[in-house]
């Protein structure tokens, strides 16, 4: 692969960004113990940690203010073994039922200390975030959502009561959203943004890291950065965190290391999350793995009654459980049905009110629905009604469907919604990243740690290692907990001389 130092007036691309030799730095204009890039989920958390510790802490923002793609979203997080709020609500909990849950969620290739730390500290990092002043209701959100309006606070985010997942692991709700009506996550990055300034670390904001700084023993001592359109020079004494997010926004990328991601038409996150943090961490010999996985998003809930029609592909046939996470039935109509889905529903569930899906075709009968859907004779007829029998019985058969969405589908008409790509809303989110200890550290292609180089959030390839397994709140679960750990790493660890 060829490497580029800096890609003058070009857009960000898809190649490593090599680092400055320390003896091109003229001055610093700056000294701190630690340098954080990126003051969203993951930066915000291990600043206030490092600065807890006695560090002199820098976190530095591309943008006006801090907050990141964490603070547009839900605020849902992943907690679970027992916490104030499980227990409130009537759920018994266990470390080891979140693992065995989570052990699923994290997808193949997790990194299984990451996931018994947090899930052995997830009360405690529950508790971290309520003392930053966080409110969280004790109360339990029933329906199936992944953004509720209100401010209710416990509920299932990911496949914890559908097949297998339910078969492996006793189902338990484990995503807590705070006491805040509609999109919580704001609220949640504003007590991060206080707290990260209470603990006494200073945020520099509208200042854009263009690349690390690294000596001739291989240490990264610092960064080079852009603040209001002059170059900065920061000195780490104990390290840099990238905390930059993740790749989402940058298609060179996508186009190179994750092509299923382009069939989205949406980017969970902003326009941060061009992978400059990873580029830079490359450049400076951290390894990125994991760089074709990424979360395919397709909102066919809410309504929750959509859950009672089935999902079929171009030629008629159904392929996933209704009743998925949104990421999992996501991910199935791009690899499993090609981009060619419709969610077929009858006159008694579909809502009219809540759909966000266009409607491909309506018709009175099953045989009309699939002629205007140019589908093989008698397919669609076949499922439908294979299907509708064993609905009667409260059985599915085929994909083990949770009984409570089992319903026949007999009310004409019956409607088609467009789920096909390039005609539906098609949500990613990367999930590769830089490879690194749990504790941050970034990690070279022969497992070596890269000094003074450290990675958290979606800069990392973290927690959560496949899409198709993902529960929402697991990325800024992630993000914070995976944070924190690097911070106080930071903190800890030699200065330069
Ligand atoms: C609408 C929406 C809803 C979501 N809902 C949820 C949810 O409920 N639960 C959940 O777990 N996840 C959710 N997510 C995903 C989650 O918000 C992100 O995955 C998470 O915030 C990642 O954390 P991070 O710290 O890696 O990145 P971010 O929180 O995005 O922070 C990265 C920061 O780095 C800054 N930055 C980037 N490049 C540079 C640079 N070169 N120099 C300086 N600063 C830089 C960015 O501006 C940004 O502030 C949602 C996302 C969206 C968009």
């Amino acid at each position: 692969m060829t490497q580029s130092h800096e890609e003058g007036g070009r857009q960000e691309g898809s190649q490593p960004s090599l680092p400055l030799r320390a003896q091109e730095v003229a001055r610093w204009d700056r000294v701190h113990d630690v340098v954080i890039v990126g003051h969203g989920a993951a930066g915000g958390a291990a600043a206030i940690e490092a600065a807890r510790a006695g560090a002199d802490t820098l976190v530095i923002e591309r943008m006006s203010r801090g907050g990141g793609a964490a603070a547009l979203s839900t605020g849902l997080v992943y907690f679970g073994g027992g916490t104030a709020i499980q227990k409130a609500c009537g759920f018994e909990d266990s470390v080891e039922d979140m693992k065995a849950f989570v052990e699923m969620a994290a997808g193949r290739g997790a990194d299984p200390e990451r996931i018994r730390l947090y899930c052995e500290n997830s009360v405690e990092h529950f508790e971290w975030l309520r003392a930053l002043g966080i409110e969280y209701r004790e109360s339990y959100y029933a329906k199936k959502s992944t953004h509720p309006l209100t401010d209710d606070c416990l509920m299932y985010t990911g496949n914890e009561q559908t097949w297998t997942f339910a078969q492996r692991a006793r189902p338990v709700p484990r995503g807590h959203k705070p006491a805040r009506e509609g999109e919580a996550g704001g609220y949640l990055m504003e007590m991060i943004l206080q707290a990260t300034a209470e603990a006494g670390a200073y945020a520099l904001n509208d200042c854009r890291v263009r690349c690390l700084v690294q000596n001739d023993e291989g240490r990264i001592v610092g960064i080079k950065a852009l603040l209001e359109g002059k170059e900065i020079f920061v000195q780490a004494r104990r390290g840099v965190l990238l905390a930059a997010g993740g790749f989402i926004a940058n298609k060179d990328m996508l186009a190179r290391h994750a092509p299923d991601l382009l069939n989205c038409n949406h980017d969970v996150g902003t326009i941060g999350d061009d992978g400059r943090g990873i580029r830079m961490g490359m450049g400076a010999g951290a390894e990125a793995i994991n760089m074709s996985e990424g979360l395919i998003l397709s909102a066919y809930y809410p309504p929750e009654d959509h859950l009672f029609g089935i999902f079929v592909d171009a030629h008629g046939q159904r392929f996933i459980n209704e009743d998925a996470y949104i990421g999992r039935g996501g991910d199935a109509m791009i690899k499993k049905a090609d981009g060619i889905a419709y969610l077929i529903v009858d006159d008694s569930i579909y809502d009219r009110s809540q759909s966000i899906f266009k409607l491909a075709a309506v018709e009175e009968s099953f045989e009309a629905l699939e002629r205007a859907l140019q589908m093989p004779e008698g397919a669609l007829v076949h499922t439908l009604e294979a299907y509708n029998g064993f609905a009667e019985r409260g059985e599915d058969p085929t994909f083990r469907k949770q009984a409570k969405w089992l319903r026949a589908l007999d009310s004409p008409p019956y409607a088609a919604l467009d789920c096909r790509v390039g005609h539906s809303v098609f949500a990613g989110l990367t999930l590769g990243g830089l490879s690194a200890l749990a504790t941050g550290e970034a990690l070279s292609s022969d497992g070596t740690i890269v000094p003074g180089l450290y990675v958290a959030g979606r800069n990392a390839a973290g927690l959560c290692r496949e899409g198709r397994t993902y529960a929402s709140g697991l990325s800024i679960g992630d993000a914070t907990y995976f944070g924190r750990l690097a911070g106080r790493a930071m903190a800890a660890a030699d200065a330069l001389r």
